[in-house]
């Protein structure tokens, strides 16, 4: 039996439906947006394309660790209601959390992350998205206490980490409410959206023809452009390389389990456990403890950052 198809039928269909719970996207503003780069959310909004069946299973992850955290809070006895919607009194701007906690002492917000292996730190995005949820909540309810926190889940690892410690900011939602008007602007066809760039341009549709990524010809020595294509291959091998080594990486220790020592033919085969150890939350102490904050500070060297990649342009003229 083939599931090829059944496969590239379903996941649009169990996507769309997944969605629909979330209304027609292209008529408000919600937290993702705000957290995201303005002109790639106004031209997701504008041309709407379906994500790849790929993308669209990744997406399910997500779906998937919110369904197995509502079974694990259920079984915790804890009171919460899930994707619950905060909609603005006036403007067409809405929020979904994930998780609203009923506490003793106020409420709880939880935003989860569905991710392959868990970050040091949250991202920003990450942080501005639950900024704005609260920031929402507080509209919503003026009086008592509000907290937040995002749920970093890694599946296949089984691993959850917490980041917390998340209070309503009236400056970063006032910020990330500037952008939800600029962003309603772009809609009405009265301002352009404006590009801004991060770590995600990488993955973005958009990247062809943006503006921020638009660079200055500058003619380099032939020796030089060939040094710079060698990089870029190798960086390129190296990046395939790592994916599968963190596969592989898993598969083997999914079998050795956490402590390990054998050989095996030529191969010498040892796995060791690390302990989990307390380590400072630098984002925690700086907003509970500003003045600490900048006591422990240090200085860090600085270093050159070189990137070499095939430009978007020419990725699209080889794609094409
Ligand atoms: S490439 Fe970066 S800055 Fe440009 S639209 Fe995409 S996300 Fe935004």
């Amino acid at each position: 039996m083939n599931l090829t198809p059944i496969f590239e039928a379903a996941i649009p269909e169990m996507s769309r439906r997944q969605s629909a719970t979330l209304g027609d996207r292209t008529s408000y503003i919600g937290s993702s947006d705000v957290a995201g780069c303005p002109r790639k959310v106004y031209l997701q909004k504008q041309y709407p394309v379906l994500p790849q069946v790929s993308t669209l299973l990744k997406f399910a992850r997500g779906h998937a660790a919110e369904w197995l955290l509502e079974k694990i809070f259920t079984a915790a006895g804890a009171v919460y209601d899930t994707q619950v919607e905060i909609s603005h009194p006036k403007l067409p701007l809405r929020c979904h959390i994930d998780f609203l906690f009923y506490q003793p002492d106020g409420l709880h917000v939880v935003e989860v992350k569905s991710v392959s292996g868990i970050p040091d730190a949250p991202y920003p995005q990450w942080e501005d998205q639950l900024q704005y949820q609260l920031g929402m909540l507080r509209l919503q309810y003026p009086k008592g206490d509000i907290s937040g926190s995002v749920l970093a889940v890694d599946l296949n690892a089984g691993e959850v980490h917490q980041f917390s410690g998340y209070r309503p900011d009236e400056e970063t939602f006032q910020y990330l409410f500037s952008k939800a008007l600029h962003l309603l602007d772009a809609l009405n066809g009265m301002v352009e959206a404006d590009p801004c760039p991060s770590l995600l341009c990488g993955l973005c549709s958009y990247r062809g023809d943006c503006p921020a990524m638009a660079m200055p010809v500058v003619p380099l020595p032939a020796e030089v452009e060939m040094v710079a294509r060698k990089y870029a291959e190798l960086n390129q091998t190296k990046a395939a390389a790592e994916k599968e080594l963190k596969s592989l990486r898993q598969e083997l220790i999914d079998y050795t389990g956490g402590s390990f020592r054998g050989r095996c033919g030529e191969l010498d085969l040892s796995v060791s456990t690390v302990q989990p150890s307390p380590s400072v939350d630098a984002a925690l102490l700086k907003q509970l403890f500003p003045d600490v904050y900048t006591q422990v500070l240090k200085p860090r060297y600085g270093y050159q950052r070189l990137e070499v990649r095939r430009s978007a342009r020419q990725e699209l003229a080889t794609a094409a």
